[in-house]
């Protein structure tokens, strides 16, 4: 996926490419490596398919792009390496000459030297509860316990991913639900948040080697703000609230919180449609609610709300479900249960001593 770049005056000013332009007419050195800069990914990585490539650079120019990337290697303004098998390139300058924007996603491309970008190794259950444990089930940013409810709780990525924070113990922290959604995409100091001490790490493009949070002072933008990040530090379980808790700043996000109590993304959208339609703000209190009475009804809120979608209810109580009970139509299946429900709401149950007998029976 081509992205947009910015190229630096340099770039036209630099004269070894203009002498590799003067030597290999009809080849286009400079015009490939500004476009291996749009297809090169953050970390300046791009695989290396000259055919593919050639279908984004200058696909109407007529020249072999193979022969023009060699030029470039040869003229070391990337790299060639391989990596299991398969073929990558990089630009070499890429680090003092772009900057990325942080929402930009990671590399998925492994570095020159071969080393796995840390984060993308997923974490399995024992390494998370690992976590939780070290934590003691208690929110790292507001201090809630959830021992008693442990589903309340999320690890939560100190640095975040998309600045290079890693996928590792030393960068993720227990966090609930609510803090999680409000830091976002930000440190702790960004998000105005006490940083959870000892913790952050992160994978210093420079050097490409992953590095321990506070070494790295690029990503906070100068020594004062580190400074203050160290008082940060310095500061937690001290009771030293230099920063306000989260949850009367950050604006409360209802899709998230769904979808971190197991909600599918489209059935979070789609409830949040049905309530928007009917005016009704998904408000914290309204999810517990929510959730609630999912749980009381035996059934994953997920399925609850999507039964409220397709029956366009802005909400859902336990108790339907048990009227159900009460009539006898209801099996043990979640599928019973849910038709059961659905019956009792349309009413097509209303009325279960009205069987056709023959005798008139008044119905009001
Ligand atoms: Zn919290």
């Amino acid at each position: 996926m081509a992205r947009i770049r910015s190229i630096k005056p340099d770039f036209f000013r630099h004269e070894a490419l203009q002498d590799l332009e003067i030597a290999n007419p009809g080849m286009y050195p400079m015009m490939v490596f500004a476009g291996l800069w749009v297809i090169a990914d953050r970390e300046g990585r791009f695989e290396w398919r000259p055919r593919r490539i050639k279908l984004d650079v200058l696909p109407f120019l007529a020249f072999d792009m193979e022969q023009t990337m060699s030029l470039l290697e040869a003229e070391g303004l990337v790299q060639r390496y391989e990596h299991l098998g398969e073929t990558y390139g990089a630009i070499t300058s890429w680090d003092r000459h772009q900057i990325v924007g942080r929402d930009e996603p990671p590399s998925e491309i492994p570095a020159p030297s071969g080393e796995k970008t840390p984060y993308f190794r997923p974490l399995n259950q024992t390494q998370r509860f690992k976590v939780y444990e070290r934590d003691g089930w208690t929110c790292a940013y507001c201090g809630r316990d959830m021992k008693n409810d442990r589903r309340a709780a999320c690890l939560d990525h100190v640095i975040p991913y998309a600045q290079g924070g890693t996928n590792r113990e030393l960068n993720l922290v227990t966090s609930c639900k609510r803090c999680n959604s409000a830091k976002a995409n930000k440190t702790p100091l960004e998000a105005g948040m006490k940083w959870p001490a000892g913790l952050g790490e992160y994978l210093d493009r420079n050097t490409n080697t992953v590095c321990h949070h506070p070494v790295n002072n690029t990503l906070t933008g100068g020594a004062e703000v580190l400074d203050k990040e160290r008082e940060g530090v310095k500061g937690i379980g001290k009771g030293n609230g230099v920063n306000p808790p989260p949850e009367k700043t950050a604006a409360f996000n209802a899709r998230a919180e769904l979808i971190a109590r197991g909600v599918s993304e489209t059935v979070a959208d789609d409830f949040l449609k049905v309530r928007k339609a009917k005016r009704a703000a998904l408000t914290l209190t309204a999810i517990d609610g929510l959730d609630a009475e999912s749980g009381r009804a035996g059934i994953p809120l997920d399925d609850a709300l999507r039964e409220c979608c397709s029956r366009g209810w802005q909400g859902f109580k336990a108790d339907w479900i048990k009227k159900g009970d009460g009539n006898g139509k209801n099996g043990s299946s979640r599928a019973d249960r849910i038709s059961a429900t659905i019956a009792e709401l349309t009413g097509a149950n209303r009325h279960p001593a009205a069987a056709i007998d023959g005798v008139a029976t008044r119905v009001d």
